[in-house]
């Protein structure tokens, strides 16, 4: 891509193993790098990343070298001495507002052409299909707005997507960009220990999953249904089946009334 900034981000040219001692810099680069799926992250605090994804399963297949990231620093390509990054609102009111030079430069240093996404309130809500969709391609370029968010001429420009985690308003990007790598990531084939549970677990087949028990057997004389220590299988799937769908029509008419549609 053009335009090349002069003081590149901290994050290229981490495609080789060096000692280190920050955590993030000994997890983050593996020799599977080109080939593993990529987020491409463009933030004002790239030490939020890899955050929550660098534990569990997450991190064992960062590790591992089944995903990577990158981060953009956007600082990096901040005005001045200062290095800004916002500036005021045209039109006034309160807050600041990313700006699209500064964002511009950023995007166009991505490494990778991925699409871009900018998590914002405004988008369309994230869905398991988009997980599932970006798991499948080769990677994603996300946009981390701060403030009161980003110029609008930027996400114009770049043909951007906005993507919402729902309907609340967080005061960054970061956390949901985190929630929706991790949601892609696990569906990424070896990340998840067994690949049947991602085919089991709720949102994949339009309805909410059924309750799980374990040991112990009597617990505070909650008993575990008898049914699921019976032994037999095919009255275990269809209580869940039935206990799945009890519990979608209950808590998410929403999804039921679209399971009934569909079927
Ligand atoms: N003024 C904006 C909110 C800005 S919040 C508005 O009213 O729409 C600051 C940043 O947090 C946003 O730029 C966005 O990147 C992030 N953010 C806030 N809520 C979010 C949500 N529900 N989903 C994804 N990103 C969100």
């Amino acid at each position: 891509m053009s335009n090349t900034p002069k003081s590149p981000a901290k994050s290229h040219g981490r495609k080789t193993i060096s000692a280190s001692a920050d955590p993030r810099e000994l997890i983050t680069p593996t020799p599977r790098l080109k080939h593993a799926w990529t987020a491409q992250i463009i933030t004002l605090f790239p030490e939020t990343f890899p955050g929550t994804l660098g534990t569990s399963l997450t991190g064992k297949a960062l590790h591992d070298g089944l995903w990577t990231f990158e981060t953009i620093p956007l600082r990096n390509f901040g005005e001045g001495r200062h290095r800004n990054v916002d500036d005021t609102p045209a039109g006034g009111g309160a807050g600041m507002v990313l700006r699209a030079d500064v964002v511009g430069r950023a995007i166009e240093a991505a490494p990778a052409p991925f699409p871009i996404i900018y998590l914002s309130p405004r988008g369309t809500p994230f869905t398991q299909a988009m997980a599932q969709t970006w798991a499948s391609g080769p990677g994603i370029t996300l946009l981390c707005g701060r403030f009161e968010g980003v110029d609008q001429r930027v996400l114009d420009h770049y043909d951007i997507q906005e993507v919402s985690l729902g309907d609340f308003v967080l005061t960054g990007g970061e956390i949901a960009a985190q929630a929706m790598i991790d949601a892609t990531v696990r569906l990424l084939p070896g990340v998840l220990g067994n690949a049947d549970s991602a085919l089991e677990e709720s949102h994949t087949n339009g309805l909410l999953e059924h309750p799980h028990y374990t040991r112990p057997a009597d617990w505070k004389g909650h008993k575990i249904p008898d049914i699921l220590t019976s032994g037999n299988h095919a009255k275990v799937a269809e209580w869940r089946r039935e206990m799945s769908e009890k519990l979608t029509a209950r808590t998410r008419p929403d999804l039921w009334a679209k399971h009934l549609k569909d079927k």
